[in-house]
């Protein structure tokens, strides 16, 4: 039962909730003290995440700082560079070449 609105106070504090399920959940807190602490230890843990991004000012802190964007990012970055590291052995060696990765992956950075 608690579980779930711990869920909501996640929701909530992602903006994510409609007036109807925020009022609701402000009257559970008001007489629940499991769940009001568990707001707050949500809340500080938010501003840690904040803090160790660099924005200790931010509103909402995104879900999963690490999880998310950010590993979205450096796979899209690590796809293109390996297209590209790829296309370049095949352009200069033409074809599956002897040369380790390393070699290719060096031409690509000298270039
Ligand atoms: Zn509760």
């Amino acid at each position: 039962m608690h579980d779930d609105w711990v869920r909501q106070i996640d929701l909530e504090l992602d903006d994510e909730l409609s007036l109807t399920e925020r009022a609701a959940l402000a009257r559970h807190l008001v007489g629940c003290r499991h769940c009001a602490e568990a707001r707050v230890n949500h809340l500080e843990m938010r501003v840690a995440f904040a803090r160790s991004a660099g924005e200790p000012h931010a509103r909402t802190v995104p879900r999963h700082p690490m999880r998310g964007r950010t590993l979205a990012l450096w796979m899209a970055i690590s796809l293109v560079v390996g297209t590209a590291a790829g296309w370049l052995g095949h352009r200069r060696w033409a074809g599956p070449s002897p040369e380790p990765l390393e070699a290719t992956r060096a031409s690509f950075v000298a270039q």
